[in-house]
């Protein structure tokens, strides 16, 4: 894939506010696209298939892979989570800076196959306070909110491994930074 630059790939725990983020930084780029992954996970309350993402079978995701329909993907508190390879090339090509909100283990995939991309590790306050989010979310089981914040101190022992690492204290300054960095590599 050319233009690898225009490949931004948004990572860290979950909870700590990757989504809300970018949603911000939408709001202040045109040129943005919010790459929209496949998960076996089921539907959160109010999330659209399509649109949060692409909810799939474990016999359909497990086809993906064979196929070789995936850019990176991983498993995450018992779920497969994937990035579609076709749209973000397809992205990439209409001139669009394509971001990717994904955990740490796809992440690093990506920056192995390619380089160039440029990856930014979003940190918690705190480890109290990204409990207090994820909790706040209400909308995992508790084994689900376990299995993360046990998964959370694995990847913030990561977070070197990216090219950039933003403190989320507040979400206008975060994007603000985000878009900074975006702006620089660009
Ligand atoms: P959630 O179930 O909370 O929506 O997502 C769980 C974790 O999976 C989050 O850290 C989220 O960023 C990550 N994730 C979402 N989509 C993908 C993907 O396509 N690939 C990978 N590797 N992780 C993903």
């Amino acid at each position: 894939m050319n233009n690898n630059k225009k490949l931004v790939i948004i990572t860290g725990p979950s909870g700590v506010g990757k989504g809300t983020v970018l949603n911000e930084l939408l709001k202040m780029n045109r040129k943005l696209w919010i790459s929209i992954s496949a998960t076996t996970r089921n539907p959160r309350k109010g999330e659209i298939d399509g649109e949060h993402y692409y909810f799939l079978s474990r016999n359909k995701f497990k086809e993906m892979i064979s196929e070789d329909l995936f850019i990176e993907w991983a498993q995450f508190a018992d779920n497969y989570y994937g990035t579609p390879l076709k749209s973000v090339k397809e992205k990439i090509k209409d001139g669009f800076q394509v971001l990717l909100e994904i955990e740490v283990k796809g992440a690093s995939q990506i920056k192995k196959k390619l380089p160039d991309s440029i990856s930014i590790f979003i940190l918690p306050p705190s480890k109290d306070e990204l409990e207090r989010r994820i909790r706040k979310r209400a909308t995992d089981n508790e084994d689900s909110i376990l299995k993360r914040l046990k998964r959370a101190e694995f990847e913030i022992n990561s977070a070197q491994n990216f090219d950039y690492v933003v403190k989320n204290e507040s979400v206008e300054k975060t994007a603000e930074m985000i878009s900074e960095i975006i702006k620089i590599q660009n």
